[in-house]
C-alpha cells in the first residue's frame, strides 16, 4: 500500500513538527498476541486485526473531526495457556498492567487525558488494570474489546459458525487484510487448516460455564485452532470490518468532542 502524506491519525507515521501544533484529544491503544492459529493463519493475527481495526476506524473518526490518534499497536499478548504451541510468545498480566500503566503516565504527561484500549486477544484481561488505575491517573481509560459487544451482532449476520480462535470470522478477516498470509493447498484452493474442534472437559460444570478455567489450549484443540474456519472468506471480512469501524469511530468522535469535567462520563 502506497501512501502519499504521513496519515496524522497514526503516531507511528507523523511528525513533532505537525504534532507540535496539533493536540490530540484521545489515543487508541491496539493490544494484540503473538500465538498460532490453528495451522493457516498468521503468529501476527491478533495484532493485525488490532492495527486494522484501529486505522480504520481512526481515520474515519479524524474525517469527521476527532483529534484521535493511533499508538504503535502491542505485538504481545497474554498466552500462559497456550505455551504448549511452539513459538507463542506470553506477556504475563502483570507485566501487560505495567506496560498499559506506563504508557497512561506517557499520555498524561502530554495532556492527552482520554485512551481507548482496544484489545485484540481473549487471553489479555484489561478489566483489573482499569480498576487498579482508576483512581491513580487523571487519564480517562476505557477498553473495547471489539471482537465481542462492538461486532457481535454484525458477526451472527454474517459469519455461519460461532467463533473463538482461528474460525471463520478471523480467517475472513485475514483473506481479507493479508491474503497472501493465508495458508492454502496450491491445487485445491483450500484452507489447510483443521476444523477447529474443541475436547470437553470432564465436568460438565465448566462444559456448561457455571464454572469457568484458563483453558490449557493443548488439550482442548488440536493445533490451536478454535472454531471451523472453512466458510471463510474475504468478503465476508470486508462486510464485517465496515460497519464496526463505522460504530467505532463514531465513539471515538463523541469522546474527542468531549470535555473531561467533574461528571465525566456521565
Ligand atoms: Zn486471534
Amino acid at each position: 500500500m502506497t501512501q502519499l502524506a504521513p496519515r496524522p491519525w497514526l503516531l507511528s507515521e507523523i511528525n513533532y513538527g505537525f504534532v507540535k501544533h496539533n493536540p490530540y484529544q484521545v489515543a487508541v491503544l491496539p493490544m494484540g498476541a503473538t500465538e498460532p492459529h490453528n495451522l493457516h493463519l498468521p503468529y501476527g493475527t491478533d495484532a493485525y486485526e488490532a492495527e486494522a481495526v484501529g486505522s480504520m476506524s481512526c481515520e474515519k473518526a479524524w474525517k469527521q473531526g476527532a483529534k484521535v490518534v493511533m499508538l504503535p499497536p502491542m505485538p504481545y499478548g497474554t498466552e500462559t495457556n497456550m505455551m504448549e504451541f511452539s513459538m507463542a510468545m506470553n506477556l504475563n498480566p502483570s507485566t501487560l498492567t505495567r506496560v498499559i500503566s506506563d504508557i497512561v503516565d506517557s499520555l498524561a504527561k502530554h495532556k492527552v487525558m482520554k485512551l481507548v484500549v482496544l484489545n485484540s486477544h481473549g487471553g489479555n484481561d484489561f478489566k483489573p488494570v482499569l480498576r487498579e488505575l482508576a483512581d491513580k491517573t487523571p487519564v480517562k481509560i476505557f477498553l473495547c474489546e471489539w471482537y465481542r459487544g462492538l461486532s457481535a451482532d454484525v458477526g451472527k449476520k454474517i459469519f455461519t459458525n460461532p467463533d473463538d480462535h482461528a474460525g471463520e470470522m478471523e480467517t475472513s478477516l485475514i483473506q481479507f487484510l493479508k491474503p497472501h498470509l493465508v495458508a492454502t493447498d496450491p491445487a485445491t484452493g483450500k484452507l489447510l487448516a483443521d476444523d477447529g474442534s474443541v475436547a470437553k472437559s470432564r465436568f460438565d460444570a465448566i462444559n456448561k460455564g457455571w464454572v469457568s478455567i484458563t483453558r490449557p489450549w493443548h488439550l482442548l484443540t488440536t493445533n490451536s485452532g478454535s472454531g471451523n474456519p472453512h466458510c471463510a472468506t474475504a468478503e465476508k471480512g470486508r462486510q464485517f470490518l465496515e460497519p464496526v469501524t463505522d460504530r467505532f469511530a463514531s465513539f471515538l468522535v463523541e469522546l474527542s468532542a468531549s470535555p473531561v469535567d467533574e461528571k465525566f462520563p456521565f
